[in-house]
């Protein structure tokens, strides 16, 4: 696995008025390296992924770099996001745009891609997560794990350096959760730098190279996941995982 440091976390710090949700995380993600991240609701993991792309602000004295590029409010934030492709629980298609027009608009509107080519682009990618059939339906007309994989694809059109996941099976039903990890599973495989928020533990266990388990803020411990579901060395770890497994 390359080891070129790709996005870099350093003493992030986020919180909401007075209540800190991010206690200084620290944390560097490689090239090619599939990282997942678990932990009780409300330990943090949305907000910490969140952050990398600055859909959340936070403390004046973290620091996030994507490739070597600041993660801050300024001229150059559409730039560094757009190499931040970004899958969220409840997919957040645009409902009155077909699913090909879906996967097309961010290359268009951000890089100006033509048309043409951005349909082409995009009929690729939609055959990639296994739905170029659907590319004229809207996203109201197709199961929700249809509609995550066309989420996948659209997030994927922007050719992100880093593809981050917040609970992508989560609200779906449990039939149609194998068919998105099969398709996340595929993109681990080529290579894709990955940092997903999952309960799938089975998935971690199998793809991850990097497991983080996180509570209270914190990075508790973090290992391959060996290290973290047959070894693990915190109690809060074992509770954790006791609880879910
Ligand atoms: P997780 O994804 O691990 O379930 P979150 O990152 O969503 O956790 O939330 C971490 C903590 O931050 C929780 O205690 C949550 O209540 C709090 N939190 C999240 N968003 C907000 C907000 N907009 N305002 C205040 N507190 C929030
Ligand atoms: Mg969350």
């Amino acid at each position: 696995m390359a080891s070129r440091t790709l996005v870099s976390v350093r003493g992030l710090v986020k919180a909401y008025g007075d209540f800190t949700v991010l206690h200084g995380i620290d944390l560097d993600i490689a090239e090619g390296e599939v990282v997942c991240v678990v932990g009780p609701s409300g330990s943090g993991k949305s907000t910490l992924i969140r952050c990398i792309n600055r859909l959340e602000d936070f403390s004046k004295d973290s620091v996030i770099e994507i490739d070597g590029l600041p993660v801050e409010r300024g001229p150059s934030l559409a730039q560094v996001r757009a190499e931040v492709g970004m899958v969220f629980q409840n997919f957040n298609l645009f409902p009155h745009m077909t699913v090909v027009k879906n996967v097309m608009l961010a290359p268009m509107r951000v890089r100006r891609t033509p048309s043409d080519h951005a349909r082409v682009q995009a009929l690729k990618l939609l055959e990639r997560v296994g739905i170029a059939e659907q590319a004229e339906k809207y996203p109201g007309q197709l199961s929700g794990g249809q509609q995550q994989r066309v989420a996948i694809a659209r997030a994927l059109a922007m050719e992100p350096r880093v593809m981050l996941f917040d609970e992508p099976t989560s609200a779906l039903d449990p039939e149609m959760v194998g068919e998105v990890l099969d398709v996340m599973r595929d993109l681990a495989k080529t290579g894709v730098t990955m940092v997903v928020v999952t309960h799938e533990m089975g998935f971690a266990r199998q793809v991850a190279d990097r497991v983080i388990f996180m509570d209270g803020g914190r990075i508790v411990e973090a290992g391959t996941p060996p290290d973290i579901f047959d070894s693990p060395r915190e109690q809060r770890t074992r509770d954790f995982l006791r609880a879910v497994l």
